[in-house]
């Protein structure tokens, strides 16, 4: 099945794609933990990543085009795929199908996770992410059993540096103007699948599941 993941930062995208994966057997695929890893370790990609994300902003569409390209045509990806954070742009979004068209294959269902701005705020500005495996939990929505402690493997938590309040109001101003209007573009195609992302965190996994298998549980 390839499944696409939208909705705003803190919309809880990372949050159900790490459950969906799991049940679906699909590779997860975040353009955003793409680009933290680059910038960590320093390539020449993270480098040219960093001026963008340090801001906020965007990274050009021709250098996320190319890391998703080379990240679908590995041999995971053949049983499906889903991508978490792309595409963000229209731009992005024709590119992704012509790469898709290129294999053969297409999109099954676009999951559009819907969180009213107010709440994101609170959700972003409380995330907290292992370092060692990117379990993501929340200081108070979603807190691990010890505080600054991954549950899964010990790992120590941090605060990702453009989760400030100053960053946050750029990215969500990002996400408005360049991002929300593709929707419109999936619901003309008939794969939009609405779900309800300010409900607890199981239950939005339940109706994110219910909606892939085809049923309105
Ligand atoms: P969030 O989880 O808050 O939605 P991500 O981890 O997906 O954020 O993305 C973090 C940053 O990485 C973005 O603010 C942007 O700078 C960059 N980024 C991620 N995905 C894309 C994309 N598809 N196009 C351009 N930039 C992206
Ligand atoms: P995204 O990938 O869309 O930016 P995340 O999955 O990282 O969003 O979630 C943002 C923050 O909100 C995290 O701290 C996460 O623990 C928390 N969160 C995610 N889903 C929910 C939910 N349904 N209710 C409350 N908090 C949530």
């Amino acid at each position: 099945m390839n499944i696409l993941f939208m909705g705003p930062p803190g919309a809880g995208k990372g949050t159900q794609a790490e459950r969906i994966v799991e049940q679906f057997n699909v590779p997860h695929i975040s353009t955003g933990d793409a680009f933290r890893l680059a910038m960590k370790q320093g390539t020449p990609l993270g480098q040219k990543a960093k001026e963008f994300v340090d801001q906020g902003l965007l990274v050009p569409d021709e250098i996320t085009n190319g890391i998703v390209r080379e990240r679908l045509l590995l041999a995971d990806c053949e049983k499906g795929f889903l991508l978490d954070g792309f595409p963000r742009t229209l731009q992005q979004a024709e590119a992704l199908d012509a790469m898709l068209a290129e294999m053969g294959r297409g999109i099954d269902h676009v999951v559009n996770l819907h969180v009213d701005r107010g709440l994101l705020l609170a959700r972003l500005t409380g995330r907290r992410i292992c370092k060692s495996c990117g379990a993501t939990y929340h200081v108070m929505f979603n807190p691990p059993k010890v505080e600054g402690i991954c549950d899964k493997d010990g790992g120590e938590l941090y605060q990702r540096s453009d989760d400030t309040e100053e960053k946050v109001g750029t990215r969500l101003d990002e996400y408005i103007s360049k991002t929300a209007p593709l929707l419109e573009y999936y619901s003309g195609k008939g794969l939009l699948r609405e779900v309800n992302g300010e409900q607890e965190i199981d239950q939005v996994t339940a109706d994110i599941a219910g909606r892939l298998r085809g049923s309105n549980e």
